[in-house]
């Protein structure tokens, strides 16, 4: 049993009853339930983990291969960046 507030008038009362008593609205499209949506932080969490780790992989083959590093070193900093701002959005929703 819980106690809801009706999406049309805002009143109180408990969910058992089904249909709101002081005007008859239904319960169940009340706003409070949300669909998930699409794409969670998680998914962003591992794309940058995924481009951070790939920019590493691609400096070290650079590097060890004598050739520009310039390119990996964005791909990292970008992987880190979408991983931090992925960190922020979750924080943000969750409040
Ligand atoms: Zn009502």
């Amino acid at each position: 049993m819980a106690i809801v507030h009706c999406p049309a008038c805002g009143k109180q009362f408990s969910s058992v009853k089904g249909d709101c008593p002081h005007c008859g609205a239904d319960p169940a499209d009340r706003p409070r339930r949300r669909k998930p949506a699409g794409v969670g932080p998680n998914t962003h969490y591992l794309l940058g983990m995924i481009a951070a780790i790939g920019g590493a992989g691609w400096y070290y083959s650079a590097w060890s291969t004598g050739q520009p590093v310039t390119y990996a070193k964005w791909m990292i900093g970008i992987g880190l960046a979408w991983y931090a701002a992925a960190r922020v959005w979750s924080f943000l929703r969750r409040r």
